[in-house]
Formats: structure tokens, sequence, C-alpha cells
């Protein structure tokens, strides 16, 4: 089976649509969302009904769980809060039900997804390094889990190596790997383009790929519903 996992698409309808069509061409056969469907972006409401519609599992994400007020806003910046305040008047009752049923975390298949920390999830910690990598592998029984919420992909192994989140990469038996699958619509590792991993369990290879989608538009949306500028502006540069 061919998976497609998918995170942080953040409202970006742009983004999305540009990554669903690179993923069915990849031939993937099951999509698997890492949490943050929406925050950010100007098209809540569309990208959750595509995921719902395109996407066999997802776990919540803490944009996700912020907008039905089960994740406090206070740590989130001016920017970030004043999205999800945006996002709560924009969504309707039937996504807010979606968002109240996604589960911290998931096992689709033999593999481990959770949007932040597999141990306390909804404690939203982010794990940007092998050393904070290395705090929740003994909580891992997976030889995979696919992580998100930094916006930047990685790749951390249980006995501490780092790899380049780049190309593909064949899954070794003797160590655990934690993967962190990058962000649809609102990466921050530097590349514009929107970011996803392919998986193929049968070689049991990952493949990380970069998509190229109407930024542009993508921008105008957030502009023309007066959420900060700083939202548009930063689709541009990947930051
Ligand atoms: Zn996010």
């Amino acid at each position: 089976m061919k998976y497609a996992i998918i995170s942080d698409i953040h409202g970006n309808l742009e983004a999305l649509n540009a990554v669903l069509q690179s993923a069915e061409d990849a031939g993937c056969e099951k999509y698997v969302c890492v949490g943050d469907i929406v925050g950010y972006g100007a098209n809540p409401i569309e990208c959750v009904q595509l995921v719902k519609e395109k996407v066999a599992f997802s776990v919540m994400g803490n944009h996700d769980s912020a907008v039905i007020g089960k994740t406090a806003t206070t740590y989130f910046n001016t920017a970030a809060r004043m999205a999800v305040e945006w996002t709560q008047k924009a969504l309707d009752d039937e996504s807010k039900r979606y968002f109240e049923s996604l589960p911290y975390v998931a096992r689709p298949a033999a593999f481990t997804v959770v949007h932040s920390t597999i141990k306390d999830p909804e404690e939203w910690n982010y794990i940007f390094t092998s050393d904070s990598a290395e705090q929740y592998f003994p909580y891992q029984t997976d030889s995979i889990c696919f992580i998100s919420h930094t916006h930047v992909s990685a790749v951390f192994l249980s006995d501490g190596m780092v790899l380049p989140p780049q190309g593909r990469l064949s899954v070794g038996s003797s160590s655990k790997y934690m993967i962190n699958c990058g962000s649809v619509g609102q990466p921050r590792d530097g590349d514009p383009r929107a970011c996803y991993v392919t998986y193929d369990d049968y070689e049991n290879a990952v493949t990380f790929q970069r998509v190229q989608y109407d930024i542009k538009t993508a921008q105008e949306k957030i502009r023309g519903a007066s959420l900060p500028e700083v939202l548009a502006a930063r689709l541009e540069y990947g930051k």
C-alpha cells in the first residue's frame, strides 16, 4: 500500500489541491492527515470538506483543537490567536463536529501518527532536535512514527542519527524512525513549496515530496479575509 502523509494544511486550499493531485499522480492509495487542517489560511471549511472526502485517517492538531475550545490560545502568538478567532467564526458546525471526533494519536496501519508527541500529545510540545526526539522513542512501539507541528520536515532515528529530509529514504530495521512530514499549507524551512511524504509499506520506503502551488491566490484570499498580513507574506518565503 502506498500512503500519502499530509499535515499542517492550515486552510490553504491551493496548496491542498496541489498536494492531493501530486499524491494521486504518485499512485497513493490511502491518505493520512497529521493534524492542523485549519488556522492561518482563508479556506477552512473547504479544506475540512476535502480532508473528510479524501483522507482515511486524521489526528488532532493544536489549531483544530483550539477552534473547538479544547486548547487555550494563551501560548499562541498574536497572529495565530487572531487566526484561531477568525476560523472559529468562519467554520460551520459540521466541521467543528469533525474536529470533536479526532484522536490525538492514531495507528492507521503498522505505523503511528501524532501531531506533536506520542506521550502527552495534548501538551503540544515540539520536536526540533534529536535530543527532544530521544525522550519519546521509549513510547514508540512501531518502527515509524509520523509527526508534524514544527512545519519543518525531519528524520530522527532512535540511535541518535538525524537524516536529511530529502528524496527517498529506505527504512532500516535496527532503529526506530520519527519522521516529520513537513507542512502542506505553511512550510517554514525556507522552501515555499508545499511539503508532504509518501510511504510505501511494501518497499518500506518514505519519499519527501515538494509541490509548486498557486501561492499568489492563497495570499490574496488571506488579505481579502483581513487576516494578519504576516500570514500572507510568509507563504512566499516558506518561513
Ligand atoms: Zn501547524
